[in-house]
């Protein structure tokens, strides 16, 4: 499974989880979705998500309010969410999806995480093996992993999807 990611979408992501860190933010995905790859428009974040709501809560009515919109335009679907994992004192947020973040995730629905730490080093954005992206911006260190549930499988265990976003690929922001 292939996850397409623009400029706008990636860019969107980033500053959405730089902007609240060290909490966590939420958001849609809008796009497309075929039998191998998912191609993402828009990355909307979640702009009443609350302190203290969780995104187990949003989630629950997130589709109502914005899916009703969306309908009116043919090209475009609720493809999935994006949240955040940070940073918790000392210790280094990762990509790895929670209990509750496994159980509200649905079939055909991408989830899209993105662990942000305090950097280290500059590093230049690149793929990683295992289908992530991952790079430094500003002082942060970003990685970017996208969940899916594929059909044949009964197991309710996401898999990994591989990123392609040619615009983060080899960026190296200044300062960054
Ligand atoms: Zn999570």
């Amino acid at each position: 499974m292939q996850v397409y990611l623009s400029e706008n979408v990636f860019l969107g992501m980033i500053l959405s989880a730089i902007e609240v860190y060290k909490s966590e933010c939420y958001g849609l995905l809008l796009g497309l979705r075929t039998n191998e790859k998912f191609v993402i428009d828009y990355a909307i974040p979640y702009q009443s998500a609350k302190r203290g709501r969780t995104w187990a809560e949003l989630r629950q009515d997130k589709w109502m309010v914005i899916s009703k919109i969306v309908k009116n335009f043919p090209k475009l679907d609720v493809i999935g969410d994006f949240h955040s994992h940070t940073m918790f004192g000392e210790s280094r947020a990762d990509i790895v999806l929670g209990r509750e973040d496994v159980e509200y995730m649905s079939e055909n629905e991408l989830q899209i995480v993105v662990a942000i730490n305090d950097k280290i080093k500059s590093q230049v954005w690149d793929n990683n093996r295992d289908g992530t992206i991952s790079g430094t911006i500003d002082r942060y260190h970003c990685k970017v992993a996208a969940y899916y549930l594929p059909n044949s499988d009964k197991s309710h265990q996401p898999k990994l999807a591989e990123i392609y976003c040619p615009f983060a690929v080899g960026l190296l922001v200044k300062g960054g």
